[in-house]
């Protein structure tokens, strides 16, 4: 008979930095003005109290951060399958109990997940610590284990297919119909910062998704959409679905260079192109015209030869070169001058 030895919680050979919360939340305000997003998370009467501006003492908030809009989005995008359900499981009060190895993997991926600088897995990291905390001297209930799916959910699903989908596609009637089931399960509740005028801010303190659906009722609403950026493929929000655009002034303004230097290449690339031709035409004329007369000497015409064969092969070499940008243009057609006036002293006398 199996006998599995309860081990002190201190023998955990992973340490975990995640503060303990009792009631921690996640807070969101859009601004779509300033294409914006503000993310504060912390346990929700500190949230309250940093709302009301208190400053004695201090609310003990663990972030605080202003992103372009869209940033939320694509960090729930972002997923780990594996380790979500290793966390997951990790955590229910049986495994806890009975193996010490996934408790610790769970321990370790939600260390993990806390430690990046997404903050939707942040707040998910949280949420498992402190639901650990709650649950892990419990008997074990499908209650419970569903909730732990349910914390870990926005790290294990991506949603980023439909909202490609969506954007292309979206009349506002139809968000509820896409998004459906559980995108509704849960509720997200309302707080107010204070000041003129005040901010208003969606929490949860459980599920992320009615943040999602209020995140994409607003910029839908706003007949905005999510686009990719054409330079960095960051997400970001624009006025339309149909043109590709930029995040940012700077990715626009990066582009341009790309751009201006693109044509400046391929106009050098012409411009080596078309000297080389007028350089090879010089000598091909002349070299045929020479060719046809019999009273050229046949020694002078064979040591001709040989010099405009070399030529060839020397121009096409360097022009290449210029042409992959490992040479300079302008030295390329000082070179051509030198060649024609290479060709005239060989000819020199000659009948041309
Ligand atoms: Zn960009």
């Amino acid at each position: 008979m199996p006998f599995f030895q309860r081990k002190p919680e201190n023998s955990h050979t992973v340490s975990c930095n995640i503060p303990r919360t009792e009631h921690c939340a996640m807070a969101l305000s859009l601004d779509m003005a300033y294409q914006t997003e503000r993310i504060i998370i912390g346990e929700m009467k500190e949230i309250a109290r940093y709302f009301e501006g208190c400053v004695n003492p201090e609310p003990v908030i663990l972030v605080d951060e202003v992103r372009p809009m869209g940033t939320m989005i694509s960090e729930l995008f972002e997923t780990r399958p594996l380790d979500s359900i290793d966390a997951a499981t990790g955590f229910r009060p049986d495994t806890v109990h009975h193996r010490p190895d996934l408790l610790e993997k769970a321990m370790r991926v939600t260390a993990e997940l806390y430690a990046s600088s997404n903050l939707v897995w942040r707040f998910v990291a949280l949420r498992l610590w402190q639901e650990y905390q709650a649950v892990k001297d419990l008997p074990e209930t499908s209650e419970i284990n569903d909730r732990l799916d349910q914390i870990i959910c926005p790290v294990r699903i991506s949603h980023e297919q439909q909202i490609k989908s969506w954007h292309m596609v979206y009349t506002y009637s139809d968000l509820y119909r896409f998004l459906g089931g559980e995108y509704f399960d849960f509720p997200a509740w309302v707080m107010y910062q204070a000041g003129r005028p005040m901010t208003v801010y969606h929490v949860t303190d459980f599920s992320i998704l009615p943040l999602y659906v209020h995140y994409l009722n607003t910029v839908y609403t706003k007949q905005a959409f999510f686009q990719y950026c054409k330079r960095c493929g960051r997400l970001y929000v624009a006025q339309t679905a149909k043109v590709k655009g930029f995040c940012s002034e700077g990715c626009r303004k990066a582009q341009q260079r790309d751009n201006r230097k693109r044509y400046d290449d391929s106009v050098k690339g012409d411009a080596a192109e078309s000297n080389y031709r007028a350089a090879y035409m010089y000598w091909y004329n002349r070299m045929k015209k020479l060719r046809r007369d019999s009273d050229v000497d046949a020694g002078r015409m064979a040591e001709l030869e040989t010099a405009f064969k070399a030529f060839r092969d020397e121009a096409t070499e360097r022009k290449r070169d210029v042409q992959r940008k490992k040479a300079d243009v302008g030295a390329f057609m000082a070179w051509l001058d030198e060649q024609r006036g290479r060709f005239d002293e060989l000819a020199e006398g000659l009948p041309l």
